[in-house]
């Protein structure tokens, strides 16, 4: 199921990556990164180490980076980036080792990195099917229970809310939440298959399904278990 490389080469690899070539030049270890990261401070998260693994070059370590859950901690705000006095970007490098993670398999591995099957089920379906990755026709409150009785009634409410909002929920034409012309979704997906997304949506199903094999779960019960659970030990205060 893996596209396993020669040992030796997950440092060349991540190196193709635009966004390591962006967001990587030197790093002198400071801290700035890891100081100003939201993540870090709630997660058991260091970008500093991260970028100083990659400065090493050991494919051991990258690889066991790839499997690690530490790679899918970063939110992606790119603080970082805007304080690095070598001007790198933490999380570019942690987009181009995810990318990797992904594209070899190696994601399975991490109760975080398992989460990129729901997401990308959820998401890229939305995007497909209806031109948005995320739609009030597909959330269901009872899966956010978290977003509160206002947003139920909201949602509830849809039409008259959304009306008054001045979108234009469920309608042809222009405006927030028009519905997305049948032509306008075939050229979504001929954007995804040119590109290698759907490959990659196809290729992140299989090596998910067979995780969900070796955990002896369906596949609708892993997506809601690796949607939902959460294990001890993430956390800085656990
Ligand atoms: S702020 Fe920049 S130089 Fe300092 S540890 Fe982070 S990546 Fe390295
Ligand atoms: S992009 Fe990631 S590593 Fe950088 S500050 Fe944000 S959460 Fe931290």
């Amino acid at each position: 199921m893996l596209y396993l490389l020669n040992m030796g080469k997950l440092f060349d690899e991540l190196s193709k990556d635009y966004r390591f070539k962006e967001g990587f030049k030197t790093c002198i270890n400071c801290g700035t990164c890891t100081a100003i990261c939201p993540a870090a401070e709630f997660y058991k998260y260091d970008p500093r180490k991260i970028l100083d693994i990659v400065q090493r070059k050991d494919d051991d370590e990258i690889l066991a980076l790839l499997k690690s859950e530490t790679i899918w901690y970063c939110g992606e705000c790119m603080s970082c980036m805007t304080r690095c006095p070598r001007k790198n970007a933490a999380g570019l490098v942690i987009m181009a080792l995810r990318n990797l993670s992904a594209k070899l398999g190696y994601f399975t591995c991490s109760e975080k990195g398992r989460q990129l099957y729901p997401l990308t089920k959820v998401l890229t379906g939305n995007i497909l099917k209806l031109g948005y990755c995320v739609h009030p026709d597909t959330y269901k409150y009872e899966d956010h229970p978290e977003s509160g009785p206002v947003f139920k009634w909201v949602l509830d409410n849809r039409e008259e809310v959304y009306g008054r909002l001045g979108a234009n929920y469920g309608r042809q034409g222009t405006g927030a939440l028009r519905v997305i012309p049948k032509e306008d979704l075939d050229e979504l997906q001929a954007i995804f298959d040119e590109t290698g997304a759907t490959e990659r949506i196809d290729f992140v199903e299989k090596c998910s399904e067979q995780k969900a094999r070796e955990m002896g779960m369906t596949m609708e019960e892993y997506g809601k278990y690796t949607f939902e659970h959460c294990s001890r030990g993430h956390f800085n205060d656990e």
